[in-house]
């Protein structure tokens, strides 16, 4: 679920992890979209994201207390940073541009730390090993963002149809014809509008 500030909610899924820190606020006019202030935001985000369970404080189901994520108040920075140089780089990417190298070093400087790591329980359950931190979050999405520029779906990177949506997503379906950030939301309102179109072309 995305929060507008503007009240609105709506599902979006931008198909990848790397993508999802984008909505967190962005660069330049994207400011007043801003959601990570201190390190609380940021495990809220890890643990709403599409990475599995049990990165919060206390963990997720299965998971003991040390699988916590400690981030300290650098890491939320980093954070903000890495997403700025992400918006650009996806954008870019979108819009068949080459990468920024400032922001194709703060990419690479984030993806060098050592990943999140998974590991195996005794009972057959999957957590997080203990010593998570922002950096290794982080690390994780760099990683992902270096997977998917390379990946199967890099030339599937698009913005959102929808005049002023800046949204972005990688379309992964098997058609490859996904417009829109959300059909709740953008789809519908072009749905709409194409419709009242019809309906007065049929008035003319
Ligand atoms: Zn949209």
């Amino acid at each position: 679920m995305l929060r507008h500030p503007d009240g609105s909610s709506f599902r979006f899924d931008p198909g990848a992890l790397c993508l999802e820190l984008l909505p967190t606020g962005g660069p330049g006019p994207l400011a007043y979209l801003e959601a990570l202030y201190e390190p609380a935001d940021l495990v809220r985000w890890a643990e709403e994201s599409r990475l599995p369970d049990g990165l919060g404080p206390g963990g997720g189901p299965g998971s003991g207390p040390g699988s916590a994520l400690v981030v300290s108040a650098g890491e939320v920075a980093d954070a903000r940073v890495l997403r700025d140089a992400l918006w650009r780089l996806v954008e870019g990417r979108a819009e068949g541009a080459p990468p920024g190298p400032d922001d194709l070093v703060t990419l690479n400087d984030a993806a060098a730390h050592p990943p999140l790591v998974a590991r195996l329980t005794a009972g057959g359950d999957r957590e997080w090993a203990p010593g998570g931190t922002g950096a290794g979050l982080l690390s994780t999405v760099a990683r992902d963002a270096v997977e998917l520029f390379t990946g199967a779906f890099a030339h599937r990177i698009r913005a959102c149809g929808a005049d002023g949506c800046r949204l972005l997503f990688v379309d992964t379906s098997r058609p490859g014809r996904r417009r829109w950030c959300s059909m709740e939301r953008c789809g519908n309102r072009h749905k709409v509008r194409a419709h009242r179109a019809r309906l007065t072309a049929a008035d003319e």
